[in-house]
């Protein structure tokens, strides 16, 4: 047996470019409440990601929810895809609103569009897709959808750092795109995440949304929690900004091997390499059909998991599915994203990952089919 490789490995600059990049902070003993750091990442992420406005938060999560927060969306229903990270789900119910869950497309795994507007009634307020794994959803199509029923469309963009499609940064579609710079995620703050938004009042809104409402001293406008993004993060999101084209270059070897190997491989259906779109090479997901590959998803997780080979079962369960969920909403509304959510299994993906560690996992995964 080799060496135990994780699912995910988290980016880090050297500690020598981390320790310069905070030094100033022991001068200025600003810590937190937009300083230095939070303005400089603020300015080169607009750059790096193409959009025209951003606010910064203490993470990804928080983006969303308080995008529903500004937006002015307290009420009403809000369709969105259950084939997602949990967060996705909680940002909507947390707010007060009612997700009404839209199957997905079976070979990209993003909102089926043509299933989006029977879905649409007189309490719809807002669409809010999950670009899957860097799959980008059909963008055009959401937004002809929401343009002629008067709807906000949110993006959880959390998988698609760096990522452009048409030329144009992912972050600028939507009426917002929300980011997370989780660890795990391509790019990382430690824990942190943002929004981009078209209409820039809600720059103001977002900053006192995410500082518990606060406008000035004397006057507190809305309920809102603390959801600053602090100098620390800000300072590593500085340092890792410096080598996520690298990152994202090496992950693509990474990609590139995965596919070579695999992609002939009877019954593991691969992600889409999708037209316009330049991708980050996030994850790195197979779809195991049983009948023809001849070993199901769990089979295949077991059989790397002996091997110290750690993959991810992601996303599944599907939302609906969850405990907190159970009896609320019904699973079998989305049957491909429950089909889907049974068979995929995301393999390990970071940018160091050695081809020699792909080649011991794709030889894993050809015996199982014996
Ligand atoms: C990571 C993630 C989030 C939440 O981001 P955090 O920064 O962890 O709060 C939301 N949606 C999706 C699809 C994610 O992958």
């Amino acid at each position: 047996m080799g060496s135990r490789i994780a699912v995910t490995r988290s980016s880090m600059p050297s500690f020598d470019e981390y320790t310069d990049e905070i030094r100033d902070l022991w001068e200025s003993h600003w810590l937190t409440n937009a300083g230095a750091k939070h303005e400089k990442l603020r300015e080169l992420l607009k750059e790096y990601l193409g959009v025209e406005n951003i606010a910064l938060f203490t993470n990804g999560h928080m983006a969303i929810e308080l995008t529903l927060q500004a937006l002015g969306l307290t009420e009403g229903e809000v369709i969105t895809s259950p084939f997602t990270f949990v967060s996705t789900t909680h940002a909507i119910v947390r707010s007060g609103l009612t997700p009404v869950f839209c199957d997905i497309d079976p070979d990209d795994f993003t909102m089926n569009t043509s299933k989006i507007e029977s879905l649409i009634t007189d309490k719809t307020v807002a669409i809010l897709p999950i670009h899957v794994y860097g799959n980008i959803c059909r963008i055009e199509e959401i937004q002809d959808i929401a343009n002629r029923h008067g709807l906000k469309v949110i993006y959880d963009a959390a998988h698609t750092f760096g990522e452009t499609y048409k030329g144009r940064g992912i972050g600028s579609y939507g009426d917002v795109s929300c980011f997370s710079f989780h660890a795990t995620k391509v790019y990382n703050t430690i824990e942190g995440g943002a929004a981009c938004f078209k209409d820039p009042s809600l720059d103001k809104k977002l900053a006192q949304v995410r500082d518990f409402g606060i406008v000035d001293e004397e006057i507190i406008s809305y309920v809102g929690p603390n959801a600053k993004m602090h100098e620390f993060s800000a300072a590593m999101g500085i340092c890792n900004l410096r080598h996520v084209d690298d990152e994202i270059a090496k992950r693509g070897k990474v990609s590139e091997r995965y596919r070579e190997r695999l992609e002939n491989v009877p019954g593991s259906r691969l992600s889409p390499v999708q037209k316009d779109v330049k991708p980050n090479h996030a994850y790195f997901p197979v779809v195991f059909d049983e009948a023809l590959f001849g070993a199901t998803r769990d089979e295949v997780f077991e059989a790397l998991g002996k091997n110290g080979i750690g993959a991810r079962k992601y996303f599944y369960p599907i939302i609906t599915e969850l405990d907190c969920y159970k009896g609320i909403y019904d699973p079998s509304e989305t049957p491909e994203a429950q089909r889907i959510s049974r068979r995929i299994l995301t393999l390990p993906m970071y940018a160091d990952l050695s081809l020699t560690d792909v080649d011991r996992i794709c030889d894993i995964i050809s015996g199982c089919r014996a």
